[in-house]
């Protein structure tokens, strides 16, 4: 058993504080948030992730696990501090180090023995050695350290079964002794473990996010032609995940990627390519055809209804992807905004983002449910493929609805069935 700190109590940093206290490791989470670290001392989650609440009761119980504001109570003693804090993008693009910077001086300003330092937010390349020189500058006294990059894979929504079966473990630093020993923290995981050098486990982070973007840019570009040529582009994907050398996930068409990782992250590596004098043409693309499928669906909500004012549509969906909460960069966003712009009238139903939507969207009607967001409707658009909506009686939304449109980004149902029971309907890349 380890004394660990997590700086950083996002989803990232919880699951993290909660997965290691439940791995038999002594563990102080600390956030500048205080909100969130009084609701989080209460043993409630400020985040919405299947299973979280249970891990933290059981460890929160044993004694394993406590919230803190306070780094002088948390980094003392230590022999391993986690970086878990946000890296958003910057104005043009590049991932912003300000929370990385202020963590790394807080933890400095409070270290009095050796400590490894582990960087598990998602950074530029190069960023553990910025770490390594704020740490240097602000010791108060000469002090042993090291920095490890231990980039995190793991997906809202299954965050804790993604953290206790990890596909790998990376770790990467300038000492692989170090790297070995924050290895070790996770030996009860079976998984494999990838030992390497700093830059290249900060890379690896950005070149994952990367591929798995180009994945779905590529098969979105692929729906569009399936349109053109009445081909079902769900169909395709199937058969292309047939092959062991492509494999069937990330090849779903829609109205493409979001979230707090993919969007940011593929700028930010695009704009470390451009600072290193390249031109990262594919990444650009990627982004590229991932904004026009937002563009996609609006276009095909007014083609069906014949221009979008005053008319009454329901979104089902604003949370990135089904079973979280997090509306960061979320289609939904920018897909409402465009359709408010162009006159109409929205009825929103999520079943877990509307608390975090209602602070920041205020034009829409939020619905109790998926049926009262269908009642008037002149179409549905369905926006994130949780599976209640998969579920829905389709027979009484229609009778709900003022005219059966709906418009699929997610490629949820199917369109045979959906001509059936008589609705008007477009799914992605479908014919
Ligand atoms: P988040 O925004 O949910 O949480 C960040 C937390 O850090 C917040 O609670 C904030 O109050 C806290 N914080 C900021 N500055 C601090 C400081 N100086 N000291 C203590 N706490 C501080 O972020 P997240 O989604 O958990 O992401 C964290 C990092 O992990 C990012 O770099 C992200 O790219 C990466 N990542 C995220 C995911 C994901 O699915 N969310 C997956 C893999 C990697």
């Amino acid at each position: 058993m380890s004394k660990v700190a997590v700086v950083g109590t996002g989803y990232v940093g919880l699951t993290t504080a909660a997965c290691l206290a439940d791995l038999g490791h002594d563990v102080t989470a600390v956030d500048i948030d205080s909100e969130k670290v009084h609701v989080l001392q209460q043993g409630r989650p400020t985040i919405y992730e299947p299973g979280l609440e249970e891990v933290m009761a059981r460890t929160m119980k044993a004694g394993r696990l406590r919230f803190t504001e306070d780094y002088a109570q948390a980094i003392p003693g230590l022999e391993f501090v986690f970086i878990a804090v946000g890296t958003p993008p910057g104005r043009r693009g590049e991932a912003d180090l300000v929370y990385i910077k202020q963590a790394s001086k807080s933890i400095a300003a409070t270290m009095r023995s050796t400590l490894t330092i582990v960087n598990k937010s998602t950074v530029p390349i190069g960023t553990g050695d910025i770490v390594s020189r704020i740490v240097g500058e602000h010791l108060e006294s000469e002090i042993p350290f090291h920095v490890v990059s231990n980039p995190e894979f793991l997906r809202e929504g299954s965050a804790i079964h993604d953290f206790t079966h990890p596909d790998r473990l990376v770790f990467g630093s300038h000492d692989r002794t170090a790297a070995e020993g924050v290895a070790r923290l996770f030996e009860k995981l079976e998984t494999t473990i990838l030992i390497t050098d700093l830059y290249t486990a900060e890379m690896i982070k950005y070149a994952s996010n990367a591929f798995l973007a180009t994945r779905i840019s590529f098969i979105n570009e692929m729906a569009r032609i399936c349109e053109r040529v009445d081909a079902d582009v769900k169909v395709v994907a199937e058969g292309m995940g047939l092959d062991r050398r492509i494999g069937p996930l990330f090849l779903e068409a829609g109205i493409g990627y979001g979230g707090s990782c993919f969007p940011k992250d593929v700028k930010a590596l695009a704009r470390m390519a451009e600072n290193n004098g390249l031109h990262p043409e594919l990444l650009d693309a990627v982004m590229e055809i991932n904004l026009d499928q937002r563009t996609l669906v609006i276009e095909k909500l007014r083609e069906v209804l014949g221009g979008l004012r005053n008319q009454e549509i329901g979104i089902l969906g604003l949370a990135f992807k089904p079973n979280t909460d997090d509306i960061r960069e979320a289609p939904a966003l920018d897909v409402i905004n465009s359709l408010l712009l162009k006159g109409a009238r929205l009825r929103v139903y999520d079943p877990r983002a509307m608390p975090v939507a209602r602070r920041q969207l205020n034009s829409v009607q939020y619905c109790e449910d998926a049926y009262a967001a269908a009642r008037g409707a002149d179409a549905l658009l369905v926006v994130t493929d949780w599976e209640e909506f998969k579920a829905l009686d389709l027979e009484q939304v229609k009778t709900l609805m003022r005219r059966p449109v709906i418009v699929d980004g997610r490629n949820i149902f199917d369109p045979s069935r959906m001509r059936e029971l008589g609705f008007v309907y477009r799914g992605v890349g479908r014919s």
